[in-house]
């Protein structure tokens, strides 16, 4: 079994995407995290046996605008609040 969470992405120029987290939430078995984005350019990132933080994900995954090219940080992650 695998669970997604989404999480709102907005670059300066207003360009707004989604980051994806999918995690294994099988009890029991190795855990595992997958991420990727909508909207917005990277190449995915995969941690196993433990959990990526959002400084490491953005360090280790470069997230890019496609309208502007800006490299997101974790101050592009809008609080969906
Ligand atoms: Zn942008």
């Amino acid at each position: 079994m695998a669970s997604r969470v989404r999480y709102p992405l907005k670059c300066k120029c207003g360009h707004t995407g989604e980051l994806v987290l999918k995690e294994n939430d099988t009890p029991y078995s190795s855990s595992w995290e997958e991420y990727s984005t909508i909207s917005f350019d990277s190449d995915g990132y995969q941690v196993q046996g433990r959990t990526a933080g959002f400084q490491e994900l953005f360090k280790e995954m470069p997230v890019k605008c496609p309208q502007c090219g800006t490299r997101l940080t974790e101050a592009n992650l809008a609080e969906g609040k």
